[in-house]
């Protein structure tokens, strides 16, 4: 079986060597014992890195044949470096598994990953039981993300991410997915295949900082919600029809005032409130609307996903 391990990288000169040790090890040892052929690989893409990040891919490159490196042309997001990987290199493996290049997912799981490749299954996620080196930001803002999605009605793995594996049927089925605002694990799911999950330990990242902010992971979030619901527009509907009825009411009720009791000049409070309220809910249906129309433009024009600078 040919494995290949594709990891994004975002200016991540200083985790690369690390990385790369312990990958190497653990790829060594399972080629010796016969569990993946000799020819498997670990691939490295550079997500347009400022730093030293692509020479030391190149450099990796130079000296073992088992690494390979793809440069992409400028700052694509980890999604999209991810996909130009996983699409690169589709036609070349048995399977591919994706992974971070901080060693935050504890790489021991990978012979598991492979051992259920062995048995069948053409997806394998890697799900993190504890996250409790997780900051607790993170962790708390994750697990509410979950919860939120899973009201929305969008199936997904809680506490995955982009640690899995994909067998190359998966693999071609992925590439059917043309979506530009990519959410990765949130399509995973809707290929189907038998599937399974292991369960891990995630560490902390040992070296250089998160190349995920907070606005980074907020927007992502946002594709994570938009491109797989309709939910929002179809309560923006609701709220609207309720509001509706309601004020068929209120037009009862002034009508009653003018004609009956003769009592009209009052009420500033009233109106204040109707115009903030129904103010601050037109802006909030026309934002969500916004949100969908916004994919539907980009997806329109149907640039491609990535652009590929080199490839060693
Ligand atoms: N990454 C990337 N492009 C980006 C941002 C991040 O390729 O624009 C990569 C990054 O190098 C890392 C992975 O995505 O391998 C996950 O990022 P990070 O570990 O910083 O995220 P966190 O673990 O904090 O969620
Ligand atoms: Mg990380």
């Amino acid at each position: 079986m040919k494995l290949g391990i594709v990891i994004p990288c975002y200016n991540e000169e200083e985790v690369l060597a690390e990385t790369k040790k312990h990958i190497e090890k653990l790829i060594n040892k399972m080629i010796e014992e016969n569990e993946i052929s000799k020819d498997s690989f670990i691939c490295f893409v550079d997500d347009g890195s400022k730093d030293k990040t692509w020479d030391i891919i190149e450099e990796f490159s130079k000296n073992s044949p088992n690494f390979k490196g793809i440069k992409l042309s400028r700052n694509f997001g980890h999604q999209n470096a991810l996909i130009a990987g996983l699409m690169q290199l589709k036609d070349s493996v048995d399977a591919l598994i994706s992974m971070d290049a901080d060693l935050q997912d504890d790489i021991s799981v990978i012979k598991q990953f492979v051992a259920k490749y062995k048995e069948g299954y053409e997806v394998v996620y890697g799900v993190r039981e504890d996250r409790s080196k997780d900051t607790t930001f993170k962790r708390a803002t994750a697990e509410a993300f979950y919860k939120f999605q899973d009201f929305m009605g969008i199936e997904s793995i809680s506490n995955h991410a982009d640690y899995r594996l994909l067998s190359k049927k998966a693999l071609n089925a992925l590439a059917e997915f043309k979506e530009i605002n990519l959410f990765i694990r949130g399509v995973i799911p809707l290929i189907g295949f038998r599937s399974c999950s292991i369960y891990y330990a995630r560490g902390e990242r040992f070296a250089g900082e998160s190349k995920y902010p907070f606005k980074k992971m907020l927007f992502f979030a946002l594709d994570g919600i938009a491109s797989f619901s309709i939910v929002p527009l179809r309560i923006i509907t609701v709220i609207g029809f309720f509001i509706f009825l309601f004020s068929l009411f209120i037009i009862l009720w002034i009508l009653c005032e003018k004609f009956l009791l003769g009592s009209t000049i009052q009420g500033w409070s009233s109106v204040m409130i109707s115009i903030y309220l129904m103010g601050g809910i037109q802006v909030m249906s026309i934002g969500i609307i916004g949100e969908y129309v916004g994919r539907v433009f980009q997806q329109s024009k149907g640039r491609p996903r990535y652009i590929i600078d080199r490839e060693i």
